[in-house]
């Protein structure tokens, strides 16, 4: 039996075809989001296997069909080591079903060393690189000081915080990985929120009346709620230019901080004025800015525009952030997530790294969002940590390098070792 952490990693190696499968097992679980509701079945499984694994598992739904699964494994002297969360989403990017797959998304296909299927790359490799690691310490009897928590969460592709109800269940630790994809990088991330922004006029008028609201001695203080929308729209790009000139953040291309006016609805019908107007927009932000602080400067912003117009002043604009759901409820928060450098967990993570890859470690922030915000938001110190790239996250085609797979596993088994025997 290995009894070395350095003997263990060999074992990945050894054992790689074990790991393709328990990957393969994972993607064979139809979990797209949307249309959701649909992890029942691999939650199911995940908690299993973490049992089997000495894990506690609490299982919950977040909505019906949707359960969250957190697996606790208490350490021998967790006052004494420092405690880690390490999470990742079982939900996989919706498919549609034109898609010219290899043999469709849920059947995996293993050929020329690398796994194709929906998830390999986003991210149930990172899924079942973690699982890998936790079966290799079971087996080798191996028992950890500090606590480990294992979360696979549901919702992240259709902003349904799974994360966050794992935070607001009480679950914390001393640091937090995320094992979404992030080609072998230490991540950090901005983050996004999307908003309602909503015209409207308190009365209703006739088509016919048009001519009375626009023209010299129509003596009818009324406006089109569309028409109204664009001085707004204007404004919006405005302080998205302003943010451009003015913010920047590194790693980033300057501009990455963007407000997408992304739908437009309003009007009620060709007989009629426009009486609302509803604009969906989506801000990227970032990483050291939070998603409170810039749904504030945009209100801001776009009050003033409203107060230097005589009837915006009058009928000021309503505003609506964020959401729990884009399927539910038409919104989504993703936190930014900020990684210091310097802490211990990702120092620590740097050399698992780097002494079982021997390549540098790269620290940098994710082009996109994940999870890992939701640690920032409950000031839990996170950073992501994953195999597989976005090129093929959310693609026909997905695909994930067996290699990488296997490196990936050695480095977080290193790490959940090290970390977990690490004093607080
Ligand atoms: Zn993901």
């Amino acid at each position: 039996m290995p009894n070395t952490i350095d003997e263990l990693i060999k074992q990945v190696e050894a054992r790689q075809d074990e790991l393709v499968q328990l990957l393969e097992r994972l993607i064979r679980f139809p979990t797209p989001a949307p249309p959701a509701r649909n992890t029942d079945e691999a939650q199911r499984f995940i908690a299993s296997f973490l049992q089997d694994n000495g894990f506690t598992v609490d299982k919950w739904d977040v909505y019906p069909g949707d359960p969250n699964v957190a697996g606790v494994l208490k350490g021998s002297h967790p006052e004494h080591y420092k405690s880690l969360i390490v999470n990742g989403h079982i939900d996989v990017a919706e498919v549609s079903e034109d898609e010219a797959w290899e043999q469709g998304p849920f059947t995996p296909v293993v050929t020329d060393g690398v796994i194709i299927g929906r998830g390999a790359a986003d991210m149930k490799g990172g899924m079942a690189g973690a699982l890998f690691a936790v079966q290799l310490l079971h087996e080798a009897g191996i028992h950890l000081p500090g606590d480990l928590i294992f979360q696979s969460v549901i919702g992240e592709e259709v902003g349904e915080a799974g994360t966050l109800e794992c935070c607001k269940r009480g679950y914390t630790a001393d640091f937090a990985v995320v094992v979404d994809s992030s080609d072998l990088h230490i991540q950090g991330q901005g983050g996004v929120i999307t908003g309602w922004i909503t015209v409207k006029s308190s009365q209703t008028h006739h088509d016919a009346t048009r001519k009375s609201m626009i023209h010299a001695g129509g003596k009818r203080f009324a406006a089109s709620a569309i028409e109204k929308m664009m001085r707004i729209i204007q404004g919006l790009q405005e302080l998205e230019r302003h943010w451009a000139v003015m913010k920047s953040y590194p790693g980033y291309e300057p501009g990455t901080n963007t407000i997408n006016p992304a739908v437009i609805e309003g009007g009620r019908h060709a007989a009629f004025i426009a009486d609302e107007c509803r604009l969906w927009i989506t801000v990227h932000f970032y990483p050291n800015e939070t998603y409170e602080q810039v749904a504030q400067e945009i209100e801001e912003h776009i009050r003033q525009v409203a107060a230097a117009d005589v009837w915006l002043r009058e009928n000021p604009p309503r505003f609506e952030w964020g959401g729990s759901s884009m399927i539910e409820d038409r919104g989504e928060i993703f936190p930014s997530l900020e990684v210091d450098p310097d802490h211990p967990g990702v120092q620590t993570l740097k050399r698992s790294h780097e002494g079982v890859l021997r390549m540098p470690a790269v620290v940098d922030v994710s082009p996109t969002v994940t999870d890992g915000g939701w640690f920032g938001h409950a000031g839990i110190p996170a950073a992501i940590y994953g195999p597989g790239d976005l090129h093929n996250a959310h693609s026909v085609n997905e695909q994930l390098s067996v290699r990488q797979l296997v490196d990936y596993t050695k480095v977080i088994l290193k790490f959940i070792y090290e970390w977990g025997h690490t004093k607080k």
